[in-house]
């Protein structure tokens, strides 16, 4: 396993292996890796015939209140993780390599950035943007995987990808969850143990949604706030947003119909948790 610092070793190493037929599986990551991301470098093993890993945290997403410095950093456990997953190269750039002086471009995908996540982060979306417009330039995967967990993220790549005509395929998988059903994430470890107890409330309450909602439930508005009592039972969170969205446009739903997507938020203490639960209505036959 090969670890790359620099773009240009990155893009020459890409190129040399699509030269030789090789195809290439990437899964971009901030580090501080679990099961969650081990869960895509498999499905990138399986599928491809080597993999990339990308450990960064993108400056740039990160508002200037929010826990930049303070991000979990390990490359030393992450590189063993990915040793073990069969991962061929680390693609562990310095901020300096990817935001070179001069640096000015910016990608902008405004309407789905908009609401919820976009409007808790105002800069966040345009940084992630950004940052994986250029991973996936450098890279040039014939396939990336991102996690149904960050579904707006997930939205937001998929429009840039298709307006920008970048190569490869986008999958999605599902999210990765512990078995009390908090969706896996490396701001866990923020989480104190009373916290932590408390955390799958969140889950609960989108689940509690997509239960009513395959219960005959349409109504957008009585499924938002049958979600928000359920997290506001509990007293130690602050729900920032719980919503009964269209899965394509992010916007909320006053009627559902087929496809809904249940996006939520909460504030536990100085840890913000999201997470989301996909709804299809089967059609009665
Ligand atoms: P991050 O390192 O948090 O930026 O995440 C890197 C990638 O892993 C993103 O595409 C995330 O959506 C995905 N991911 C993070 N947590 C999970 C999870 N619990 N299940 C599935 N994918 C995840």
């Amino acid at each position: 396993m090969k670890t790359i610092r620099t773009t240009s070793a990155m893009a020459d190493w890409s190129r040399r292996l699509h030269r030789e037929g090789v195809t290439i599986g990437f899964v971009p990551t901030m580090g501080a890796l679990h099961e969650g991301h081990r869960a895509l470098i498999r499905a990138a093993r399986l599928a491809c015939d080597a993999v990339v890993v990308s450990i960064f945290v993108n400056p740039t997403q990160f508002g200037p209140t929010e826990d930049l410095a303070k991000y979990p950093r390990q490359l030393r456990l992450d590189r063993a993780l990915c040793l073990k997953e069969g991962v061929d190269v680390i693609f562990a750039p310095t901020a300096e390599a990817m935001y070179p002086a001069g640096f000015q471009t910016i990608v902008a995908v405004p309407n789905l950035a908009r609401l919820w996540e976009g409007e808790a982060r105002p800069h966040h979306f345009q940084g992630v943007a950004t940052v994986v417009t250029k991973l996936l330039s450098l890279v040039q995967p014939d396939i990336a995987w991102f996690g149904q967990k960050d579904f707006q993220q997930a939205a937001v790549v998929r429009q840039l990808a298709q307006d920008l005509n970048l190569p490869g395929k986008l999958v999605v998988h599902p999210t990765v969850r512990e078995s009390d059903g908090l969706a896996l994430s490396s701001r866990n470890v923020y989480l104190s143990v009373h916290e932590r107890k408390t955390a799958p409330v969140l889950y609960r309450a989108l689940q509690a949604g997509a239960a009513a909602i395959r219960g005959g439930e349409r109504r957008g508005l009585h499924i938002q706030r049958l979600m928000a009592r359920t997290v506001t039972a509990e007293r130690s969170v602050t729900p920032e947003y719980l919503a009964v969205c269209d899965p394509s446009t992010l916007q909320p739903l006053q009627t559902v119909q087929r496809h809904a997507i249940l996006l939520g938020a909460i504030r536990l203490g100085a840890v913000r948790l999201l997470d989301n639960v996909p709804v299809t209505i089967r059609p009665q036959s």
